[in-house]
């Protein structure tokens, strides 16, 4: 059973036979179970389904997790060496990979190659991250807490861990976690998206060939049904999650209830604050690098434009002369600035706020739905670079996470006054302030109530050794990935006391043990 709605008849005549089967991946091998239900892929760039996705049934996420079940003993057991020796090479091979999995991608999510390859490099810095394990996994020790006795603390793993994670990265966010949660000791079922399914099921062939031991790594496809099946199950001990907000809360309150750890990282509404003092030049190329690339589809896009007094009108006239010389296309066709996106639904949703925008006030000073295709426009997902002005706090286009080639650009009369915006924006991933005052910045550095600030860099992604993540509505849970955070989110620590006893330890003391 397909989960897909019959296609419009003009849609139908763009589609094709479907030409790819995606099944999940278990205990070292495709895993093809049942396959009670299938979800369509397809290539956003023509419109055609380009293949189908296996949706798990609660049996095959009972199947998933019982093969990373049966591999956790094993390798929590592994040592070391034998761990970093897997994740080396598994870095080489993702590295040799590159180009066919930015290409895997790019054809599935519609975003051009060169981003695609912008992710995969991105990821592969967690897995360079994950290779120094060992030294991250060093516990502390003291010597002589109290007279002959010392005290140390051990890191171990948690077991089972699943990761569930969106369309938009679908190589980026899952490396977030499986590397450091397989490096520390655990075995990991992922759910990727079911829109971009192909990467996913490409990185557990390469953990094989880098001799990844069976059931370490699993790919589960599916839906909400896969979703909950892993936080229902009993033998899953941690959840990470990156999606949209009212999902994130959603998994975060029912894994949660399910007394496992979890981090669940939600939507986005990022701000850039544009000061009076800015080089504008400057801000305008880093207002549409960070808006529209990958057509807006990324957490940390920029998605409104704070101008501060008197820069507005100024920063906008720049904003459009760059938006009108970028080239929309095919992801794979190299003249390409911008793909079209993920799919049709989302391309009217997103669309939807054009209307919106100019009927509660907005200026449309950028038309993507007017934006030439190159190569023609077809069938496909398309909407060109868009910029709404003059829109105030109470539009649909600024409360909403519209995750599309939407830019909105918002008057503020003041610091102060932009200070307040941010403040009452419910979401606080990424920010960024453009200015040459280091005094206003080291303040909105200080003052900002959002995870990640850019300080003249609009899209401020902490590198692998650092960590992801937002506050507010944009993170439920207190992990961030990846860096420290995802060590200690993927690790226990156990502190032990220890004395190898002589005659001197000898005597029955009742009162609590204290330090002599
Ligand atoms: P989504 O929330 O629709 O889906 C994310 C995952 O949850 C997918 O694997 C999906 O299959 C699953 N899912 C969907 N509905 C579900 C349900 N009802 N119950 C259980 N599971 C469900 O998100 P998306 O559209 O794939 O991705 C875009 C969103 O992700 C945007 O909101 C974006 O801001 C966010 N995002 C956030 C970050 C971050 O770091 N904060 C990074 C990337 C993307």
């Amino acid at each position: 059973m397909s989960t897909q709605t019959s296609p419009t008849p003009e849609h139908a005549a763009s589609e094709h036979t479907a030409s790819k089967h995606v099944t999940h991946w278990i205990g070292g091998k495709p895993f093809a179970g049942e396959a009670e239900r299938r979800g369509d892929i397809h290539e956003p760039s023509t419109g055609r389904v380009s293949g189908t996705v296996d949706f798990a049934s609660p049996a095959e996420v009972d199947a998933a997790v019982a093969a990373a079940r049966a591999a956790f003993p094993a390798w929590r057991d592994a040592s070391l060496a034998a761990r970093t020796r897997v994740l080396f090479r598994f870095r080489e091979l993702v590295d040799a990979h590159r180009d066919e999995l930015a290409r895997l991608i790019s054809s599935e999510h519609g975003k051009v190659v060169s981003d695609a390859a912008g992710e995969v490099a991105r990821g592969l810095e967690v897995v360079e991250f994950a290779c120094g394990i060992p030294h991250l996994l060093k516990g502390g020790f003291s010597e002589n807490v109290s007279t002959r006795v010392d005290a140390y603390s051990i890191l171990q793993p948690l077991g089972v861990v699943a990761g569930v994670t969106p369309f938009n990265f679908p190589a980026m966010v899952p490396m977030w976690m499986f590397p450091v949660a397989i490096a520390c000791g655990n075995t990991f079922v992922l759910k990727p998206s079911e829109k971009d399914p192909s990467a996913s099921v490409r990185l557990a062939e390469l953990w094989a060939e880098a001799g990844l031991p069976d059931g370490v790594f699993n790919v589960l496809h599916g839906d909400r049904v896969a979703v909950d099946g892993l936080l229902h199950h009993p033998d899953v001990r941690a959840v990470s999650f990156v999606g949209s907000t009212p999902i994130a809360r959603y998994v975060y309150e029912t894994a949660a209830r399910n007394g496992k750890r979890v981090q669940a990282l939600g939507g986005a509404k990022n701000h850039m604050v544009v000061l009076p003092d800015a080089d504008l030049d400057l801000a305008a190329d880093a207002a549409v690098s960070a808006g529209f690339g990958s057509a807006g589809e990324r957490c940390m896009a920029i998605s409104v434009v704070v101008a501060v007094d008197p820069v507005g009108d100024e920063l906008v006239a720049k904003i459009r002369e760059r938006v009108a010389k970028l080239t929309v296309g095919p992801g794979d066709d190299p003249a390409s600035d911008m793909g079209p996106l993920v799919t049709r639904e989302h391309r009217d949703r997103v669309a939807s706020y054009l209307d919106s925008g100019v009927a509660q006030g907005a200026t449309l000073v950028v038309d993507g739905r007017e934006t030439p295709v190159r190569g023609g426009r077809g069938e496909g997902f398309w909407l060109g670079p868009t910029v709404l002005d003059h829109v105030t706090p109470e539009m649909d286009a600024y409360r909403d996470e519209i995750f599309g080639p939407v830019l909105s650009v918002v008057r503020a009369g003041s610091y102060e006054a932009a200070m307040e915006l941010l403040a009452a924006n419910p979401y606080g991933n990424g920010t960024a302030i453009f200015t040459n005052d280091g005094g206003a910045a080291r303040r909105f550095q200080n003052e900002v109530e959002v995870g990640m600030v850019g300080i003249n860099v609009p899209i401020p992604v902490p590198m692998a050794y650092y960590s992801f993540g937002g506050w507010k509505d944009s993170l439920f849970g207190d992990s961030h990935a990846h860096g420290m955070e995802g060590v200690h989110f993927y690790t226990r620590t156990k502190a032990v006391t220890a004395r190898w006893l002589d005659p001197s330890h000898g005597g029955v003391h009742l009162g609590f043990p204290t330090n002599g």
